[in-house]
């Protein structure tokens, strides 16, 4: 499953270039795969087994933004393990995002 298409590609490519990646992130593309994700999990972190609030993009975004509405790129994960994922993020990005919105 990709719900990727030409034309969302190339928006994304313009939003990581200006640094506006949360536009990905209200796209109803990306609610929808997510949705998806993480009913075929059962909503459980794929690195410790509880709830699940996030989805997590295995191959980043921001670098292989072709695989951003791909179903095997993707994989549910708690808050607690994301952030493990993402040290970096907690610094670079807005806090904001980070907390509230729970997509990355
Ligand atoms: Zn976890
Ligand atoms: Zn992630």
């Amino acid at each position: 499953m990709d719900l990727m298409t030409k034309q969302l590609l190339m928006k994304l490519e313009q939003w990581i270039e200006q640094d506006k990646i949360v536009r990905f992130y209200q796209s109803k593309e990306w609610r929808k795969i997510r949705a998806v994700t993480l009913r075929m999990y059962g909503s459980r972190c794929q690195q410790c087994g509880k709830k699940a609030t996030m989805v997590h993009h295995k191959e980043a975004v921001r670098k292989r933004p072709e695989l951003a509405l791909r179903l095997s790129n993707l994989e549910p994960e708690c808050k607690v393990c994301h952030n493990k994922e993402h040290p970096e993020k907690l610094a670079k990005f807005h806090k904001k995002i980070f907390e509230n919105e729970e997509r990355w």
